[in-house]
């Protein structure tokens, strides 16, 4: 028999997303959070630069909403910036309340017009994440499974009843026991955050494998903007750093790029030289390296005194000193790496998707907030705002409004028999990512797109049958998601004619402006791309 969890709303992730949208709706009943590995692990907690919000008195909502128009480049929504924009302080204050300790100062990066990023130090992820998290486990409404691996949804179109789709739970696996397991819910949250780990080189730490795009995918939920993908353009250059983030706040405090022999460059890409949008940075430096050959470029801060940079930026310069570079006194190899996707499942303010009974919250949703290009330290606050809404919306609409209580079928695991054959994974896992570093990465073409589309869609039909001939694991799931996402970005790409934000291409390298300022929607029909559930009960 599969052990089937009944709850009122289930959460799908433990970072500033699922862990803010868990305590609102703790509020309103019971809830069960699931996160796929230890609860702290999620990109939230690794977080440098900040929150972006209006706090000082030289500042405006105008200000802040017309910096995220202008790097959304002409695709934002610019009801949802203002919203969320205007969202921002009420949900600081309640930051602070729960007990993060924001440094007095604020913080600047690229594209602000002004100081507006509350830090804390450059580890304002960890204390958030360790705030939050601290709730969490005090609230005896909300109950946290770790090392729980959501596979798929479960709706009422896949059970086979008719009326409205709508979400009813989930299928997950438990990572420690190989149990699968049911969880039956009127109201899913997916927060499961990026899909980073899809590029070789990104920013972003093992959780971030686009699970819940995928999942939100195969569901037949329409997937928005995937080909925005935006580059840190600082990530430290080290065999062993695993990209490690140098935040923009370097930066903000006027740290300079700089080639090997120490001549700035970024002048000559754009007039606010090192502290211009995040795209342009990364493509200036995309370049300078092909230009130049060299396989990284620098970044100087050394104007800067020692003090000042272990108080500011405690962990970077402990990092950096830790591989052998001193901020203050050498210059530190620098590269860009994947940071953030703008695009995921098409979500409103609150959360809401196309699906009743189904939300999207945090990185994994594309609510219009970025447009083409997301401002920097938008997207944590983004998070803050979206959770808050979401309870406001469940607590007008209470759990069970227009959900039925199914029968979950049990997990078929047909003929599978457990691997023997771990080393597909670990090959196809490192063919996607090598395959979208190099055909899909910072400057793209059709050429390029389109040789990635051909190999991707050939390891989805490898991954797909080891799917079904094996026992599932957590590595073949996050590589069956990886592989899912990568096609949705080369799809979206693909649809693209035109040079927008983050998306560069050399085959249109001017943006459209008759055609180019529309959302890229991918909406497939579930039936095509079902789980190995529906295989196996040879329902597709
Ligand atoms: C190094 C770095 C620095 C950053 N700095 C900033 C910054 O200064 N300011 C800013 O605004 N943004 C920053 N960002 C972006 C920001 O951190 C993220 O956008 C934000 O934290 C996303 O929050 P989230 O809750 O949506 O996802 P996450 O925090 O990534 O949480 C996702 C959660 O979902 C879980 N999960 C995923 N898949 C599954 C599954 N199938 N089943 C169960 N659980 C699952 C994960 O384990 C994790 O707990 C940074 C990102 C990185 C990587």
């Amino acid at each position: 028999m599969m052990k089937t969890i009944d709850t009122d709303f289930l959460v799908v992730g433990s970072g500033i997303a699922g862990l803010m949208s868990a305590i609102h709706l703790g509020a309103q009943g019971r809830v069960l959070l699931l996160t796929k590995k230890a609860r702290a692990e999620s990109n939230t907690n690794y977080a440098q630069g900040g929150i972006a919000c209006v706090m000082a008195s030289d500042d405006s909502f105008e200000q802040h909403v017309q910096d995220t128009l202008v790097a959304g480049a002409g695709l934002c929504d610019e009801a949802v910036v203002r919203a969320i924009v205007s969202g921002g302080p009420d949900r600081i204050d309640e930051l602070r309340r729960m007990g993060v300790d924001f440094a007095p100062d604020l913080g600047r990066e690229g594209g602000h017009s002004q100081r507006r990023v509350l830090h804390a130090g450059d580890i304002t992820g960890r204390e958030v994440e360790t705030a939050l998290l601290r709730q969490v486990l005090h609230n005896p409404a909300i109950t946290v499974l770790e090392n729980c691996m959501v596979i798929d949804l479960i709706t009422t179109g896949w059970l086979g009843l008719g009326g409205e789709q709508r979400c009813v739970g989930v299928y997950a696996l438990n990572r420690e026991t190989g149990e699968i397991f049911g969880v039956r819910a009127p109201h899913t949250v997916l927060a499961t955050g990026s899909g980073g780990k899809v590029y070789l080189y990104t920013s972003n730490p093992d959780i971030a494998t686009g699970d819940g795009v995928a999942i939100a995918w195969r569901a037949g939920l329409p997937i928005a903007n995937m080909e925005f993908i935006q580059f840190h353009p600082t990530c430290l250059y080290h065999p062993q750093a695993k990209s490690f983030l140098i935040s923009e706040a370097v930066r903000g405090e006027g740290a300079q790029l700089v080639d090997a022999a120490g001549r700035p460059f970024m002048e000559g890409y754009d007039s606010r030289g090192s502290l211009a949008p995040r795209d342009i940075v990364a493509r200036a430096i995309d370049r300078e390296m092909k230009r130049t050959g060299s396989r990284c470029v620098y970044l100087d801060v050394r104007h800067k005194s020692r003090s000042f940079l272990r108080k500011r930026f405690p962990n970077i310069y402990a990092v950096c000193r830790q591989f052998g570079f001193d901020l203050a006194k050498d210059l530190v190899p620098v590269v860009p790496a994947a940071h953030y996707f703008c695009g995921g499942v098409q979500a409103g303010l609150d959360g809401a998707t196309a699906m009743p009974g189904l939300f999207a919250v945090g990185e994994v949703a594309c609510t219009g907030l970025h447009g083409a290009n997301r401002l920097a330290s938008n997207s944590l606050l983004e998070a803050l705002v979206c959770a808050w809404n979401l309870a406001r919306t469940l607590a007008d609409h209470p759990a069970g409004a227009g959900g039925r209580r199914v029968t979950i079928p049990p997990w078929q695991s047909g003929t599978a028999v457990p691997s023997d054959e771990a080393i597909v994974v670990a090959h196809n896992w490192n063919e996607v990512r090598t395959c979208m570093w190099d055909y899909v990465g910072i400057v793209r073409s059709d050429k390029r797109l389109e040789r990635a589309l051909r190999r991707i869609r050939m390891l989805r039909a490898e991954i797909r049958q080891y799917y079904l001939d094996y026992l599932v694991t957590a590595d073949v799931l996050e590589l069956r998601n990886l592989a899912a996402v990568a096609e949705l970005i080369v799809r979206s790409a693909r649809r693209r004619h035109e040079s927008r934000g983050l998306h560069y291409t050399l085959d249109f390298p001017e943006a459209d402006e008759r055609l180019g300022k529309r959302d890229t929607v991918i909406r497939d029909k579930p039936g095509e791309h079902i789980g190995r559930q529906r295989l196996l009960m040879g329902r597709e």
